[in-house]
């Protein structure tokens, strides 16, 4: 693959999109288009990687569920080869009171880009999947082989992707490849990227911030007694940067491979739990301050415990994390300006 390649950034404006496109303009792949229709994110951190690598990044304002004008949009990008899909709704809690739009999303605009692709070579896709597919594990850390039971619209509608891809790719002879991410934190904070946080998100990190900003007043915790060591949720939190450095991988791989097969799925992990709490714990002493927390019910099919077991994409694609828990905590303070 020669750094000409034209590739296909999906979501290029949200919180991963935004870090890989940085990632690979600074590998000098410098033929990039993104689409973006800033549902859940702003131009900022487009501008923020121009101003920061000095090249112009082109973004189709765009919504994947847009028939028309994904056709149109192909139609006038003859040249792409690669697709890296990362444009969705994310949020499983709130996907539960919003399946309709979770599935018409995420399931639609993969769909349409699928489908008016055909127009062009397509030789690559990456997808982003979740680990939040394989439910409440039976044995952690999980594998790919660990069966899968989605808890709500969000997870399903990545599981329905991954099974969509899997079938096309296989049909019009592409390759592809689905990652499925563990819990991505910590920020790009050189080129000045950080997550966008809607005042409706319930993620773990924003919150954080928030009552660090002073903007609430304490962090609310979903239930203490969950059947943890510390009674908080484990996850497996890995820094964005490494994360997006596994796309890199695939892509290369993807490009390198030669055997028949068309479709493969990877965890994308540290292969290490760590709670919730030793999280808070971890911006407290960083910061020599104490949280303020409340400890609120517990969440309908909140997961207890979950890491990957990350072999496979250690071993295929020659993958490791690299970044601890402190430099995930220094880096997401440092983006949002609380210390610098
Ligand atoms: P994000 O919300 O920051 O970025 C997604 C981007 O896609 C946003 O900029 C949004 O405006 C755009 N978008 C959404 N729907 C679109 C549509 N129909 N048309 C055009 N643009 C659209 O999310 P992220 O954290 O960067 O996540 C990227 C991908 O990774 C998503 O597919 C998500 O499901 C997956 N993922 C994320 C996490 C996580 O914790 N962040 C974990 C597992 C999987």
């Amino acid at each position: 693959m020669n750094n000409n390649t034209k590739i296909l950034v999906t979501g290029g404006a949200g919180y991963i999109g935004s870090h890989c496109i940085l990632k690979l303009l600074e590998l000098g792949y410098n033929n990039i288009i993104t689409i973006d229709n800033f549902s859940n994110s702003t131009k900022d951190s487009l501008q923020k990687i121009e101003e920061y690598t000095k090249k112009e990044i082109h973004n189709e304002n765009l919504d994947l569920k847009d028939s028309k004008g994904v056709k149109e949009f192909f139609s006038s990008h003859t040249d792409i080869t690669t697709i890296i899909h990362f444009a969705a709704l994310k949020d499983p809690f709130e996907s539960i009171n919003n399946a309709q739009a979770y599935y018409e999303n995420n399931v639609g605009g993969l769909i349409n880009l699928l489908k008016y692709s055909s127009s062009i070579q397509l030789s690559n896709f990456i997808f982003s999947s979740t680990c939040a597919l394989y439910g409440e594990p039976n044995k952690i850390p999980v594998d790919e082989n660990h069966p899968i039971n989605p808890q709500n619209p969000y997870a399903n509608s990545k599981w329905i992707c991954e099974n969509i891809l899997k079938d096309v790719a296989k049909e019009r002879n592409f390759k592809a490849v689905s990652l499925r991410y563990f819990n991505p934190i910590g920020s790009n904070s050189k080129a000045g990227l950080k997550e966008y946080y809607s005042n409706r998100s319930k993620n773990i990190v924003p919150q954080i911030i928030r009552v660090i900003k002073g903007e609430v007043n304490a962090l609310p915790v979903y239930g203490n007694d969950l059947p943890t060591k510390d009674g908080s949720g484990v996850r497996d939190f890995i820094h964005v940067e490494d994360l997006v450095e596994a796309h890199l991988r695939a892509m290369e791989f993807l490009n390198q491979e030669h055997s028949s097969l068309n479709y493969d799925v990877y965890n994308v992990g540290r292969g290490m739990g760590i709670s919730v709490l030793k999280l808070i714990n971890e911006f407290e002493s960083q910061l020599d301050i104490q949280i303020p927390m409340n400890i609120v019910r517990k969440r309908k099919n909140e997961v207890a415990e979950i890491y990957a077991d990350s072999s496979k994409i250690n071993a295929k694609l020659n993958w490791r994390a690299n970044k601890n828990l402190a430099q995930m905590v220094e880096d997401t303070l440092m983006a949002n300006d609380i210390i610098y």
